[in-house]
């Protein structure tokens, strides 16, 4: 049964849906869902329009296939009639001669073949008188989407749908009342016509029924010309194109008569309603249609061109006007005139609540809309303006990722983010390839280191032993003094190799930073021409710390502060803290670093000093520490006095309370 109670007409073919939003766009009442990237119809909300099958160009919008029940109808002992919808012209075009046409639909197994035109016939008699007689605002309702639509949606405006049955509905009575007992099916361009009315069994679409003709393998060739049966049909043929209804009452919808206004299509229908509603026109008959005349509805095959189908629909109604007896026509309309073609309807609100302005509000900063300017109303999301666009995300309809200038910039900064990410990735590779190398440098000195101690120890213990042995007047001794300098150097060279390469141990204790930091200050012995300065702004003063191997820290930093400032200036140490970790600054009013050095400095054996004076191993040191304490160095040196005042900082940052791994 066609019944009026069946809710699902339109689904989404699964997986075929690419979210251009076209479909929610183009839907008059909003009925579609988007989750999770694909649209789903709400039943609940569906008019049945049609309007995403005919847009979606993805064919993921399908409706209600009913031919397994026509076929299960013809297979029945009632008779069963078909009756065919007047767009049939505007669909069948290949067919040239439409005898052919009523002998193919005959050939499925039809009884009878009846065109709808008649019923069109019969209920526009019965629009004419109600348009002359009637003193309010009426709107047709021989197009099931609009009447949904008002009932739905403007249940207010439900006393002024024409209470007048539609040309199918008509058509089935008149049918009824001709030949008894029977099935009806409507096959028409229509998907809202499958649930219109109980009193049709079923409802066929055009190219439903194409697809029969196709399984049936009936073709223009193998079908045996017929005629239409009886009641025959008049000028009710051109209801299917815009303004057919007027065209049959004889009426325009000439502004200056100002009577009647035509709106069809998706657009323009909900604009004439609106206006109705808000009692801007009045007075007026409102004849609408939900597609650009049915010519255009979705069970219309796809692509067809809407003024050619008009042109066919002319062409038939022409040659059927100059073939038809008039006076048969005649007998036939007294035959049915007092037949019930009234229609009675019920407003059933489906209308959600507004939701809360402040939700809206809220939403509306989700999507980065804070200010006017700030919504585009671009209408890329699907809906008119981005205010309807937030209602429908809190309404469960759409999703925040819709809003198109919300994507792009949300791309924008992920881009960025990606950026940093890969910046930090590669400071990161650079301290690694720093570390690799130092622990290279680290086993090959603690190898060399190794081997040359013993041999120094000798050299060192008999070079003494033989200076404390010579004579003051023995020219060798001033030789011999150089050696025993020499090779005290190079003990320390060597010391400080092993220092370089101790194990990746740290020995932790609870330490006072500023105890600590001031004693380091007071181990280095400072010319007269430094100026030592300690600054501290530490609430919690302690910190976890290898305290032998952070005072290497702190005065192999604060010598090359002082080796830097040959000529005076100023040594400072500032101490800073939160509560997750200490900041020791080191600066120095030298002469800084150059650009070119920077990348050095951390390089074994890397040095500016005069031979003698530098080793290049102090630096390496401090950055293992530091490393293996889970800290972070920073240098940030000026040697150009154009620019600013020269030299140089080394900023430590340590965690309060590591763990020693
Ligand atoms: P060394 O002090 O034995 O030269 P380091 O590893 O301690 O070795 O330092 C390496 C080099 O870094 C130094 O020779 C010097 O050029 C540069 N350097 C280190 N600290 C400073 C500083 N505070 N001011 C200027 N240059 C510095
Ligand atoms: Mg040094």
């Amino acid at each position: 049964m066609a019944h009026a109670s069946r809710n699902k007409l339109v689904f989404t073919v699964k997986d075929k849906c690419k979210i251009c939003y076209t479909c929610v766009r183009e839907c008059p009442v909003k009925a579609i869902k988007v989750v999770n990237g694909q649209a789903e119809v709400i039943s609940a909300r569906c008019i049945g329009c049609g309007n995403c099958v005919t847009v979606c160009s993805q064919g993921a919008k399908t409706y209600l296939d009913s031919r397994s029940e026509v076929y299960n109808l013809l297979k029945s002992d009632k008779p069963v009639i078909a009756m065919v919808a007047p767009s049939f012209p505007a669909e069948f075009t290949e067919i040239e001669d439409y005898d052919i046409f009523v002998g193919m639909i005959k050939q499925l197994g039809f009884d009878k073949i009846i065109e709808v035109s008649f019923g069109a016939d019969m209920i526009s008699r019965e629009y004419a008188e109600m348009v002359e007689k009637s003193d309010k605002p009426l709107i047709s309702s021989d197009c099931p989407a609009i009447v949904y639509y008002i009932e739905h949606y403007y249940p207010d405006l439900v006393p002024l749908l024409a209470t007048i049955a539609s040309p199918m509905v008509a058509s089935s009575r008149i049918v009824r009342k001709e030949y008894g007992d029977v099935h009806v099916v409507f096959i028409g361009p229509c998907v809202a016509k499958k649930a219109e009315s109980d009193e049709i069994d079923e409802a066929l679409t055009f190219y439903e029924l194409r697809m029969m003709f196709e399984q049936s393998k009936i073709t223009k060739r193998n079908a045996k010309p017929q005629k239409f049966d009886p009641p025959y049909a008049g000028k009710g043929a051109i209801f299917p194109v815009s303004r057919g209804l007027l065209q049959n009452l004889n009426k325009t919808d000439d502004i200056s008569e100002g009577k009647i206004i035509v709106a069809d299509g998706s657009k323009k229908f909900r604009e004439a309603i609106e206006e109705m509603s808000e009692g801007t026109i009045s007075d007026i008959h409102l004849e609408l249609l939900s597609c650009e005349g049915c010519i255009m509805g979705p069970g219309m095959s796809k692509n067809g061109s809407r003024y050619a189908r008009r042109t066919s629909i002319g062409r038939y109604v022409k040659g059927k006007l100059e073939k038809l007896d008039k006076d048969a026509w005649n007998k036939d309309i007294e035959k049915f005139k007092d037949l019930d073609f009234s229609q009675a309807f019920t407003p059933a609100d489906r209308r959600t609540p507004m939701p809360d302005t402040n939700e809206i509000y809220k939403v509306m900063q989700s999507l980065n809309k804070f200010e006017d300017k700030d919504q585009l109303n671009c209408g890329a999301c699907g809906y008119n303006t981005c205010q309807e666009h937030a209602i429908a995300i809190l309404e469960g309809l759409s999703e925040i990722e819709m809003c198109l200038p919300f994507s792009i910039e949300k791309l924008h900064n992920s881009v960025e983010d990606l950026y940093i990410s890969n910046t930090k990735l590669l400071n990161a590779k650079k301290a690694l390839k720093q570390s690799e190398k130092l622990a290279h440098m680290g086993q090959l000195s603690a190898g060399i280191a190794h081997e040359l101690n013993n041999p120094l120890g000798v050299i060192t213990m008999y070079s003494n032993i033989i200076l404390e042995e010579a004579k003051d007047d023995d020219p060798i001794k001033k030789d011999l003094q150089l050696i025993v300098e020499q090779t005290e150097r190079c003990k320390k060279i060597v010391g400080g190799l092993l220092n370089f390469a101790r194990k990746s141990q740290v020995n932790l204790s609870e330490t006072n930073m500023e105890d600590f930091c001031k004693h380091s200050l007071k181990s280095i012995i400072a010319p007269e021409n430094i100026n030592c300065v300690f600054k501290s702004n530490m609430s919690n003063l302690f910190a976890m710390i290898d305290t032998d191997q952070m005072m290497q820290v702190l005065t192999n930093l604060e010598k090359n502060a002082i080796e830097a400032m040959p000529d005076g200036g100023q040594l400072t140490i500032e101490l800073k803290g939160d509560d997750e970790s200490i900041e020791i600054n080191i600066s120095d009013t030298g002469s800084g670093i150059s650009k070119n050095n920077m990348d050095k400095i951390f390089t074994p054996f890397f040095t500016t000093k005069e031979m003698g004076k530098g080793t290049g191993l102090g630096l390496p040191l401090v950055y293992g520490i530091v490393k293996m304490h889970r800290g972070q160095i920073i240098v940030t040196s000026n040697d150009e006095k154009e620019t600013g005042p020269t030299g140089t900082n080394f900023k430590i940052i340590l965690p309060r309370n590591i763990i020693n791994k």
